[in-house]
């Protein structure tokens, strides 16, 4: 009898650990990820012992999201919560603080080299450049994950925070990260071929806010946009003026609409120019689960597909 009652005593105490633990099938880690370009990359390195929660989701526009009380409860339960930085989610710490949220905040961009974007000359420089003395306020572009050597940092951020939050999970996360990483990679160096195909003189496009200046920086392209590095504010009827007399001076070849945009003033701009619509690129949101770009990877094997398409002939 005794022997029984010792025996059933450590077997519910077993079973009574293993619900406990973070990554048991009931009790996963409860992550937030702030938008869906992240919300994947959360999953692919937390596997299965993550449950993983997007704010922002599918064809969502991050920039001006307006959270609600039932997010900010969702937050607070939270036991991580993911988050690009560098500005991308103006909303985040209004939200963190009326959520009472306690866990570990990562933010995924921590060590990437910011592009800054002058507001005033609406280029792009790196963060060493030499022209911060021509005044004009400098602000940092968000959209790093559009460079799949920046990805590889967010992954690593990524991991790393999850083993803080969930030390016991250490050996997946790693495993499950260093797989990616090989995935990125290899996904980069098509990314570097697809794009030395295309003539030189073609590597241009016009896309409606500026998401693509870490791709462009990283791959070789330049890229146009009349809205700057944000969607809140428009594009000015003097930016549209002189982007429409850039596309027919320079000859640029295609517009790309973006899934989190509306159309119209490229729609404008295309019929004005008679540049080409190259189609949608994936910008600050992936697609559904059964739409083109459902994953960080698949929106690059769209993104890059559509390029080619355009600009190859
Ligand atoms: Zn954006």
């Amino acid at each position: 009898m005794r022997r029984h009652l010792t025996y059933s005593l450590a077997l519910s105490l077993a079973v009574l650990f293993g619900l406990s633990g973070a990554a048991s099938a009931d009790n996963k880690l409860k992550a937030v990820a702030s938008f869906s370009v992240l919300g994947d990359m959360v999953k692919q390195v937390g596997g299965d012992r993550v449950e993983v929660t997007t704010l922002v989701g599918p064809n969502g526009d991050a920039h001006v999201f307006n959270p609600t009380p039932a997010i900010a409860k969702l937050l607070a339960s939270a036991d991580i919560f993911f988050v690009n930085g560098l500005g991308f989610e103006g909303w985040m710490e209004r939200l963190e603080k009326s959520s009472g949220f306690k866990g570990e905040v990562v933010v995924a961009s921590k060590g990437v080299t910011p592009l800054t974007m002058g507001e005033e000359d609406g280029h792009h420089h790196d963060d060493h450049g030499d022209d911060h003395d021509e005044g004009g306020d400098e602000v940092p572009d968000p959209h790093a994950w559009q460079s799949l050597a920046n990805g590889k940092i967010y992954v690593a951020n990524i991991r790393d925070g999850l083993i803080t939050a969930d030390p016991a999970g250490k050996a997946e996360y790693v495993a499950n990260a260093t797989k990616y990483l090989a995935a990125i990679d290899a996904e980069e160096a098509a990314v570097k071929v697809a794009i030395a195909k295309l003539p030189p003189e073609r590597r241009r496009i016009i896309t409606s806010h500026d998401a693509f200046g870490y791709l462009a920086d990283a791959y070789g392209l330049e890229v146009i946009s009349p809205e700057g590095v944000s969607t809140e504010s428009e594009a000015s009827a003097q930016d549209v003026a002189m982007i429409i007399r850039q596309i027919r001076e320079e000859q640029i070849p295609a517009v790309f609409l973006e899934n989190v945009t509306d159309r119209r003033l490229l729609d404008q701009i295309a019929r004005e120019t008679g540049a080409k619509i190259g189609g949608v690129l994936y910008s600050d949101a992936l697609s559904k689960a059964d739409g083109p770009a459902p994953t960080y990877l698949g929106m690059f094997r769209h993104n890059i597909g559509a390029l080619s398409a355009a600009l190859s002939s």
